[in-house]
């Protein structure tokens, strides 16, 4: 196992990897920004380097500040977490060229499925069901229209670099098409500095359903069940939980098997996760292959049992996975994951600033994941993430009720939160059977 490792990122996340490599003997390295000299995972961390300004371009995304931080302390390994560099196929690289590890999968399978358009194919060769719609990218609005046409309307323009929720763009018909086209172009362009799009076949009422999967240097690829996360906001995920209230243990056999092939068909190494959609009809489609550990992931960690940094930690070191040879493909209860954003329940106006009083939830069955602490000052410069309060209990029903009571007595004042917001879509009787999809939040404001 590495000695030293040093963390790419900030706030709860960092503070979650630094538990991992508490309990593995690891020391860690803290990078942080000026505006982040006080955050926790500075104050964790067995070292610290300030890389740069209060922006994520001068600090959090500068690869020569974080690279230099690492050299200088002599971290063996890197970890990404989500967002910042955790996808960028650039990065892994100079990490791995300047004789270290990063804790992901390699450069090149970053960047297939970083290219949308390309992890289509790639899908679509290894017979992983992908929605109909343009083979790789699509070269003009003509043939946009013509494939439209061909596979029906609904459909969905997508940058082939995007992510994030952004960059997509929805047509009913031919003219809003042609129009939508080159908005997109632009759109894409100006995100991800790549204008290029794919279509696909738009779902008008599916669930977001994704699958864990781990797979380490012994060629062992393993999936960790399922989370749903249909209650999105703006293609945002708000609450996630597993097991799925849609899929029976038939489906979740089909669907885990077909994201191990996935994971096999981009010859990935150790932790990701295969996105689908699951259609009303019971048929479900990739959509995307994400390369880093989700902010969702303790939601699989409390079903399962299993420690997925840790794994990823291990993997990355070249030891074989401990996850057990059979895993209860039946789920051993249930599990939510909230997430609370300094911002405001109604407008979701960001909302920074400092933290008066600070009450977290404890007691059985309930994990708070986060960097905050009484007096911290929540800046405004990034991710409006605050923690992810997780329920754990034996079933969907005992989850709610422990959601609503570990919800009720959390007490972050101050600042705006998205407490207020979750407390009432737990009272909302459509969410409380299970019964939802990607739209619940469009209708839950009517
Ligand atoms: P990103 O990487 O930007 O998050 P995704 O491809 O994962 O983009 O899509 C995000 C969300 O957009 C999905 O969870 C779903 O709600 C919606 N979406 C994407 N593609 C489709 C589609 N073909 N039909 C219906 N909804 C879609």
């Amino acid at each position: 196992m590495f000695s030293k490792l040093l963390i790419a990122n900030r706030g709860e996340i960092a503070v979650r990897l630094i538990a991992a490599c508490r309990e593995l003997g690891i020391s860690t390295v803290a990078v942080h920004s000026t505006a982040d000299r006080d955050c926790l995972h500075v104050q964790l961390a067995d070292e610290s380097v300030c890389i740069g300004g209060n922006s994520s371009a001068e600090s959090y995304l500068n690869v020569s500040a974080v690279i230099a931080a690492a050299e200088i302390t002599g971290a063996e390994a890197v970890h990404p977490g989500y967002g910042f560099l955790a996808e960028n196929a650039h990065f892994a690289e100079i990490v791995r060229d300047c004789g270290m590890v990063f804790v992901g999968p390699s450069p090149e399978a970053i960047r297939l499925m970083g290219n949308k358009s390309r992890a289509r194919e790639t899908m679509a060769a290894s017979d992983v069901p992908i929605l109909p719609g343009s083979e790789g990218a699509l070269s003009s609005r003509e043939e946009a229209r013509e494939l439209a046409e061909s596979i029906g309307f609904p459909v969905i323009l997508k940058a082939s670099s995007g992510g994030g929720g952004r960059g997509m763009r929805l047509a009913w018909n031919a003219e809003e098409l042609d129009a939508a086209y080159d908005t997109a172009r632009n759109e894409a362009e100006n995100a991800f500095g790549d204008a290029t799009l794919y279509l696909e076949k738009y779902l008008e009422n599916p669930r977001h359903i994704e699958f864990q999967v781990l797979a380490d240097a012994s060629g062992r690829v393993v999936h960790l069940g399922e989370r749903e996360c249909s209650i999105q906001r703006r293609h945002q995920k708000l609450i996630e939980e597993s097991p799925s209230p849609a899929l029976t243990p038939e489906l979740r056999m089909e669907m885990g098997k077909a994201a191990v092939a996935a994971t096999r068909a981009a010859n990935y190494l150790n932790a990701g996760t295969v996105e689908f959609l699951l259609s009303e009809r019971g048929e479900f489609f990739f959509m995307e292959m994400n390369t880093r550990i989700q902010v969702e992931h303790p939601v699989t960690e409390l079903v399962t049992g299993i420690d997925l940094v840790k794994e990823q930690l291990r993997i990355a070191a070249g030891e074989k996975m401990t996850v057990p040879k059979r895993l209860q493909v039946r789920p051993r209860g249930h599990a939510f994951e909230f997430r609370i954003n300094a911002e405001d329940p109604e407008t979701f106006a960001p909302s920074p600033g400092t933290i008066t009083k600070l009450v977290l939830p404890g007691g059985p069955g309930v994990r708070v994941d986060t960097h905050l602490y009484g007096g911290y000052c929540v800046p405004p410069h990034y991710d409006s993430l605050l923690a992810k309060l997780l329920v754990f209990g034996r079933d969907r029903d005992e989850a709610i009720i422990r959601a609503r009571r570990a919800l009720g007595s959390m007490i972050v004042e101050g600042i705006k939160t998205s407490i207020p917001l979750h407390l009432k879509i737990l009272e909302d009787r459509r969410f409380q059977e299970g019964k939802i999809d990607t739209h619940f939040m469009e209708s839950f404001f009517d």
